[in-house]
């Protein structure tokens, strides 16, 4: 049985003052809380030692929001696996479509970027999703897959259990446009038999899904109800501690 993964990606919001007011907010909510609901916070770099201290005594864990595959060496502005680790970071998100479209985020680097981080030990949260234009031509199941497929092609089966998958289509993120609740399980589903033609059952059962794009607390509960969504990757929403707590909140009693 998947538990539900709730992760806030805060993208380039939040220096650690403003991190530490945030998550001290949060933390109060989740307060004597025995959440069933796994919960990610993902700032940026420079606040992730500051969410790790804050959250030191919760069950909320610390995500970044990339890696390099490298360990060390010639790559200004880059961070690696092993410095996410020794600041406390379980988890990171790659393949954004924000990295894919700005930052040079090709399949192939994805691809070795998970399996790096894979190796080191972190939980990735591995987003795939079409634009707009590719949803309209009828080619959003391929573009999915063939994104998926870059990836998992280069990964075994043990490495399964350190991987979860958002679907974000890139015309609901940060639009307030969201899938239909029908659009995503439909996605999640083909998603999941894709997975099933590659590994075995079995390990499957554990790889959540997420959904991702727009959703906030108002749409949460549909969206969370769907057979095959194991959570949300939310941007926008996670950067108030009261709408990331509202679908918290949610995601317990669905
Ligand atoms: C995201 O960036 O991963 C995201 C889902 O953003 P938003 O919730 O703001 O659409």
């Amino acid at each position: 049985m998947r538990s539900i993964l709730i992760a806030g990606n805060w993208k380039m919001n939040g220096g650690p003052k403003e991190a530490e007011t945030l998550l001290k907010e949060l933390k109060e909510k989740l307060t004597n809380r025995n959440l069933t609901t796994d919960v990610v916070v993902c700032p940026p770099y420079v606040s992730l030692q500051k969410a790790v201290t804050v959250l030191s005594n919760t069950s909320v864990k610390v995500g970044a929001q990339n890696v390099h595959f490298e360990d060390n060496g010639a790559f200004t502005g880059e961070v690696s696996t092993r410095m996410l680790k020794e600041t406390g970071c379980e988890y990171v998100i790659l393949g954004h479509s924000e990295r894919r479209e700005n930052f040079g985020d090709t399949d192939d680097v994805i691809a070795k970027k998970v399996r790096k981080a894979i190796a080191d030990g972190l939980q990735v949260i591995f987003c795939v999703g079409e634009k707009l234009e590719e949803r309209k031509a009828g080619n959003h199941q391929k573009v999915v897959m063939d994104q998926i497929r870059a990836v998992i092609d280069q990964l075994t089966e043990e490495d399964v259990a350190q991987l979860t998958i958002a679907y974000e289509p890139v015309w609901a993120i940060g639009t307030g446009e969201t899938a239909t609740p029908e659009q995503a399980q439909e996605m999640h589903l083909f998603i999941r038999n894709f997975l099933k033609e590659h590994w075995s059952t079995q390990r499957l059962e554990g790889v959540r899904i997420l959904y991702g794009g727009s959703m906030k607390p108002g749409n949460a509960e549909e969206l969370l109800r769907q057979t095959d969504v194991d959570g949300g990757l939310i941007g926008g929403a996670s950067l108030d501690a009261g709408s990331f707590s509202s679908i918290i909140d949610i995601a317990e009693k669905v």
